[in-house]
């Protein structure tokens, strides 16, 4: 009897054989529901055998195995296989990770027909079928092609008239290629957008990537801010539709930039396009993955999850502000999608392009040795937009008052008068980060991590923003009895307490998580802005991507100084590519921009390149820091981290795991160190850096390391292997 071997969401690194007689080569990723322990489960079939290695009277049988869908293709199952191995993550967990949640649970999926409209017309192969090879008995068939040569398009509405069984035929054939699929009406976007016709620098990007469009190359596109990068991906994008192909489109956070989403749709009106992220609800993600792996939706935009998508006519991949830290996952299965993205496109032997006005440093790094390929875009698209003047107040000389100095001020009130927007961008939410007492210097801390609560004053409570605990205001210290105690520093609800008294007239809004809760919130907010409805924005870094706001003229910066002090050695390399961000909202149409940066080090190499725009002349310095101390690019590292509740335990697991560990020259195993926040909701963390200037020899030291982690004893530890860790 055939045997099935099935990949389960179970925390060990091995799958699970069964017994099925109705199994065949052909179930090779579907999903089987299987017993496991006391429970029923659902898995991948990874494999068909006819013998197992578990004793006859252990082996168990499969309960079913779906058919509803289609297997996950051959080439879905190596992106695992790789996931699995690269990350050192059991196999079962990466799978049922990257499946929808509809598709892990133990029932077959009910296939609604999509509810969208759809319009189906004959390919060239179907145009071919002859009608008198079609068995007469066969009526649907014959009806629907019938149909196409008389009105050559029909829609699931037109299909359904036939008969109710026609649209899935239809779909059949969609498979088979005999037939293609738009979305109907053909657009919901009232009028096309207009093209624009390309800047120079956009001409030779487009140019010299299409060129090369039918094979594998991991492209660098370099582009200051607002120099039209999207323009230049919809161009090769339109390139790669003609020939029929399916585009993956990764960008940081959708929800954030529904203008995106709207750009895409408008260009390509008459294309199937769906959008994958984490606001929509289990049956529509099912929905798009769906249509997706059936090769029906062309374009695939998504976050970092979808990089997972099955796509069997995959031509294309991108990856937008690829330096984004969002691209990893930060638990479970930590994946970096932006670097998944790249074996794909290397699997499949098609382009990838890696698109930033600040690229990470390992990609730079890679396109200045090489192996990545660089187009760059150095000016803006729009005619006079020019990039932003940008300057530092200097808060020695300037003293501030609540957090803001008289040139600021005063520059906000010239924008006020010419009824330009201005942006004050401060990256801290909550009215102040912290509560303190005056007379013993009291601060309050979260019980549960090694942080502080944050003053919400508008609820009147202290928030830990790492946990999300809550409590209500002490009446006292707790420490000493004094009364005088008083939120200090700044965060977003104060700056906006402080401006609304300052400029009484002018309508401020604040951004933030906070005021972004309720639904829709977003959507009002960026209408109100566009309608110029606002005249100065406080805002956190949410509102520091990719928007385009063309009457914005004045940025200010609060208490960017913070990150020049991080133990981080990504620090510095974060802050300029966020300041690069928050100050390229400026200036990006007609009107002049101009950032204000108040600081207390305006010598800082950090905000000279800032204020140069001169990314090349801070990637080169940091890059000879990080070669002398052994950073990456120039070294490849891991992590093995651990947490428990109590950090005694976490280091004796750790130093546990350092003794079984037999590193070749070529690999470096550091002494486990408590994390740099002790404790994150109620555990305490430690870990243990290892690092290697081969990636090859770390991947095959941790191969051999991980499986001997395995058999250590640890119930009182959770434990997980970081690969290429951006957090410490
Ligand atoms: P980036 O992503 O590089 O910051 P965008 O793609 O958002 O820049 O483009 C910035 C602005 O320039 C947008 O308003 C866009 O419509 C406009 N734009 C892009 N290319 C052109 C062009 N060739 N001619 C005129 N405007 C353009
Ligand atoms: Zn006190
Ligand atoms: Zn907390």
């Amino acid at each position: 009897m055939p045997i099935i071997r099935v990949a389960l969401n179970v925390p060990v690194d091995t799958l699970f054989d069964y017994q099925s007689d109705e199994a065949t080569q052909h179930d090779i990723g579907l999903r089987a529901c299987v017993p496991f322990g006391k429970k029923q489960v659902t898995g991948v079939i990874i494999a068909v055998n006819s013998e197992t290695q578990v004793p006859a009277e252990k082996l168990k049988s499969a309960h079913c195995i779906f058919r509803e869908i289609e297997p996950l293709p051959a080439a879905s199952l190596d992106l695992f296989h790789f996931c699995s191995q690269y990350y050192h993550h059991p196999l079962g967990m990466v799978v049922m990770n990257g499946l929808p949640v509809k598709l892990r649970g133990n029932k077959p999926v009910k296939l609604k027909e999509s509810s969208n409209d759809l319009q189906y017309s004959l390919t060239k192969a179907g145009k071919q079928i002859d009608l008198s090879s079609i068995p007469a008995r066969q009526r649907i068939a014959r009806r629907l092609l019938t149909e196409f040569h008389h009105a050559t398009t029909l829609t699931s509405h037109q299909a359904k008239q036939i008969s109710p069984r026609a649209v899935k035929l239809l779909q059949e054939w969609v498979q088979q290629k005999w037939v293609s699929a738009i979305p109907f009406p053909p657009s919901a976007v009232k009028k096309a957008a207009a093209i624009p016709t390309l800047t120079a620098e956009q001409e030779i990007a487009v140019n010299t990537i299409t060129t090369d469009i039918q094979q594998f190359n991991t492209w660098l596109l370099h582009g200051v801010t607002g120099s039209g990068k999207t323009e230049v991906y919809l161009r090769i994008i339109e390139h790669i539709l003609a020939h029929g192909k399916q585009v993956l489109i990764l960008i940081p956070e959708i929800s954030l930039t529904p203008q995106l989403e709207a750009v895409f749709r408008a260009r390509f009106p008459a294309t199937h396009l769906v959008s994958l992220h984490s606001g929509l609800n289990d049956t529509e993600r099912l929905t798009g993955w769906l249509q997706a792996q059936r090769g029906e939706a062309k374009v695939i935009l998504g976050t970092r999850l979808a990089v997972f998508t099955p796509l069997p006519d995959l031509g294309l991949v991108i990856v937008d502000e690829e330096q984004d830290s969002s691209f990893k996952q930060q638990d479970g299965l930590r994946y970096s999608a932006r670097d998944l993205a790249i074996f794909r496109a290397r699997e499949n032997d098609i382009p990838v392009v890696l698109g930033s006005a600040t690229p990470s440093l390992e990609s730079y790094y890679n396109a200045l040795n090489g192996r990545y390929r660089s187009v760059r875009l150095q000016s803006r698209a729009i005619k006079n937009a020019a990039l932003p003047l940008i300057q530092c107040i200097d808060t020695r000389t300037n003293k501030t008052q609540e957090g803001l100095s008289e040139p600021l001020i005063k520059a906000l009130d010239k924008c006020l008068a010419e009824k330009h927007q201005s942006l004050v961008f401060i990256n801290r939410r909550g009215y102040a980060p912290v509560l303190l007492c005056k007379a013993c210097a009291w601060t309050a801390l979260c019980q549960r991590c090694s942080s502080r609560l944050v003053v919400h004053l508008r609820d009147k409570k202290l928030c830990c923003h790492h946990c999300g605990h809550r409590e209500n205001f002490p009446r006292a210290c707790p420490h000493c009895g004094n009364q005088d105690i008083a939120p200090f520093g700044q965060g977003t609800q104060r700056v906006e307490e402080t401006l609304t008294a300052h400029f009484p007239a002018a309508r401020i809004l604040r951004i933030d998580r906070d005021s972004i809760r309720r639904k829709n919130a977003w959507q009002n907010i960026l209408q109100a802005i566009h309608a110029q409805e606002v005249d100065i924005l406080i805002g956190t870094q949410l509102l520091a991507k990719g928007h385009d706001f063309p009457n914005l003229s004045l940025v200010g910066i609060l208490n960017a100084d913070t990150s020049l002090y991080s133990t981080d050695f990504r620090a510095s390399e974060r802050l300029f590519a966020q300041l690069m961000q928050v100050a390229g909202r400026a200036g990006r149409a007609n009107v002049a921009g101009h950032v204000l940066i108040q600081t207390e080090f305006p010598d800082h190499p950090l905000y000279h390149a800032l204020q140069k725009h001169d990314y090349d002349a801070l990637a080169q310095t940091l890059l000879a820091e990080r070669k002398i101390a052994g950073f990456p690019p120039y070294v490849y590292q891991a992590l093995l981290r651990a947490e428990a509740h109590n950090i005694a335990i976490v280091l004796d697991f750790l130093t546990q795991a350092a003794n079984l560990a037999k590193p070749p020259r070529s690999v470096e195993l550091f002494d486990p160190v408590p994390a740099q926040m002790l404790r994150l909701k109620g555990l305490e963390r430690a870990h243990l850096l290892i690092q290697s200037s081969s990636r090859r020899q770390l991947q095959a030291f941790m191969t051999e390391w991980y499986a001997q982690i395995n058999k250590l004893p640890a119930h009182k530890v959770r434990w997980v292997l970081d690969i290429d860790p951006l957090e410490f």
